[in-house]
Order: C-alpha cells, then sequence, then structure tokens
C-alpha cells in the first residue's frame, strides 16, 4: 500500500480544489479578457484572442509577479505568458 491509498479521500478533494480552480480561472478570462491582436494562438493561429493580467500572491518577493493569462476566442484555447 502507498501513501497514495492511504489518503484517497483527501486526494480526491484536493483534485477537486485545482479542478475547480482551472474552471474559475477559464470564467474569469471569458469574462473579463481584455481583446487584443498582440499574441497568436499555437493552435488555429488566430490573433483573436483576450488577455488577463494575473496577480501570483506567492511570486510576491520576485519582481515578475504577473502572469498573463490568453484565451483564444477562436477555437477556446488558452495559455499563460510569463
Ligand atoms: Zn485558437
Amino acid at each position: 500500500m502507498t501513501s497514495f491509498d492511504m489518503a484517497p479521500e483527501r486526494l480526491k478533494k484536493l483534485r477537486d480544489e485545482l479542478a475547480r480552480e482551472t474552471i474559475v480561472e477559464h470564467q474569469i478570462m471569458e469574462q473579463q479578457g481584455n481583446p487584443t491582436d498582440m499574441f497568436k494562438c499555437s493552435e488555429c493561429d488566430s490573433t483573436n484572442c483576450a488577455y488577463t493580467e494575473v496577480q501570483k500572491p506567492e511570486n510576491r518577493s520576485s519582481e515578475q509577479g504577473i502572469t498573463v493569462h490568453v484565451c483564444c476566442s477562436n477555437c477556446g484555447h488558452t495559455w499563460k505568458y510569463t
């Protein structure tokens, strides 16, 4: 038995939380994204994108605390630009 098998409930909860965060992230991008053609989607080569700047609290000590989340309005592909 591994340590993973010993705490399935905790792992399941963690996974659920991670999944929920991803969904919320996606919703924020769709609702509050700023339309831009500065980025090019790697999936469909469209420049019809929206971006959202997200401050990463865990990176507060560094100067690069902003991550730009980009969402392709054409195919829905999302990626991060740092
Ligand atoms: Zn795309």
